[in-house]
Formats: structure tokens, sequence, C-alpha cells
């Protein structure tokens, strides 16, 4: 298999005065493997290399990046089908937010929209003695919701969170809420919806659907934020 050049986003705060490309070229034999082998692999040839990870099975969110364009987990992305018919794998930190070195972003305002959002059940009356139970068909409500695990690849592909991630929650922070506002055991509906009403948090979503292109547990947070607005004008909170 023929080899292939990875170019990679550098960036050292402490020697660098702006970023630059690295190119590098890697054995064809990595064009069966995923992203992050590839990062591994160049990481043993550079050591100065940074970049997050940490589960490598596209659980633990740690390792979004911007690969040949598209905001993906390096370690369920396949190199051969990144690559398409070209033979340059091109490895950027993820857009939108300020990079802290190489391949790592820093993702503060990522997590404090999402604690905005209560991420927890809210609910005041006394527990039961072993759990509060849900009905299968309540359950089922948390479905393509649940399965989030905050890896910031759709909101690090929104304009409307780019211009606004002080003010507007993003599509991640907004799929969250949306798994709250529909589980049965929570309580504090009309409280966070309040807390929602206003220009900027929700209504900033402009419906373009980077997020749900873009996400890689195949989620779709574009609809979850029009379920909130539907919450949020039948309510009319
Ligand atoms: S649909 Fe809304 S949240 Fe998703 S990328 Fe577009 S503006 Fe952002
Ligand atoms: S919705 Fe998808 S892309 Fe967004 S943070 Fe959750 S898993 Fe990642």
């Amino acid at each position: 298999m023929n080899p292939f050049t990875v170019r990679l986003f550098r960036y050292h705060p402490e020697h660098d005065d702006q970023p630059w490309s690295q190119d590098v070229e890697v054995d064809g034999s990595f064009r069966n493997r995923m992203v992050l082998d590839v990062l591994e692999h160049l990481k043993t040839r550079d050591t100065t290399l940074v970049f997050r990870r940490s589960c490598r099975e596209g659980v633990c969110g740690s390792d979004g990046l911007n690969i040949n364009g598209r905001n993906a987990l390096g370690c369920i992305t396949p190199v051969e089908e990144a690559l398409g018919n070209k033979d340059l794998l091109e490895i950027r930190p993820l857009p939108g937010m300020p990079v802290i070195r190489d391949l790592v972003v820093d993702q503060s305002l990522f997590f404090e929209q999402y604690k905005r959002i209560q991420p927890w059940l809210i609910n005041n009356k006394p527990a039961p003695g072993i759990e509060r139970l849900q009905s299968p068909e309540d359950r089922a409500k948390l479905d393509g919701l649940y399965e989030c695990i905050l890896c910031a690849c759709c909101s690090s592909a929104c304009p409307s969170w780019w211009w606004n991630p002080e003010k507007y929650i993003g599509p991640s922070g907004l799929l969250q809420a949306h798994r709250f506002l529909q589980d049965s055991r929570d309580t504090a509906t009309a409280e966070r919806l309040e807390k929602l009403q206003d220009p900027f948090s929700v209504f900033r979503c402009r419906g373009i659907g980077n997020c749900t292109a873009y996400c890689p547990k195949g989620l779709n947070p574009m609809k979850a934020i029009g379920r909130i607005k539907e919450m949020l004008f039948r309510e009319g909170v």
C-alpha cells in the first residue's frame, strides 16, 4: 500500500510565534488503521506532539479532532475513509476553541455551557427505598439523548456557537438539556425552560445542521433543539 502524508497542526505557545504545519510521511500499512493509531505512531517518532486520548473506543470523547475538514473522533475514524481518494490526512484541533498546544483545545467554555443546563436530575420528592422507577415508554424517551459523550464535535462545528460561546449553549449542551427535560423523574421542567427563554441560549440556533452531520455517535442535536423550541413556545414561558 502506498505511503501517505499526514499534515499536522503544530503550536507550542512557549516556542512558536504562530501555528505551523508539519508534513510527515506515514507507511501505507496505516491505511487500515484508525486516525488515533497514526497519531500514536507519530508520537513515537516525535515525542513533543501533543493530543488528547483516553479510552480509544469512542466512549470517552477525548480525541475530538478536525480530520480532513470534518470533526470526528480519531479513535473510530478509519484512515482509509478519511483519506477518500487523496493521499493527504490533515489533522487539526477542533475549530472554534482556543488552542492550548498542538491538537489540544481549551474546552472551558464548552463545559461552562454544559454546567448551565444543570445536567442532573432535579426531584425534591423523598426518594423511594430502592430507586425512582420509569415505565419502559418513559425510559425510551431518553434514547438518542443519553448516549452523548460530550466530545464537542457538534458545538465545535456550529457557527452560532463560534460567535457566541458565552451566551449560546450550543448543540451539545442543548441535547443534554433536552435529555433532562424528557426525563419523567425530573420535576424541574418549568424552571429549566425558564432558564432557556432568552434570545441567545437556544434561539441562536439557525438550523444549519452541522452538529447533526458531525456527531460521531449518530445523535441529532438539531432535532433536540427543535423540540426545546417547541416546548418553549407551547409552555409560553
Ligand atoms: S443546527 Fe443549530 S446547533 Fe446545529 S450547527 Fe446549526 S446553528 Fe448550530
Ligand atoms: S451530541 Fe454528539 S457530537 Fe455533540 S457532544 Fe454529544 S456525542 Fe459529541
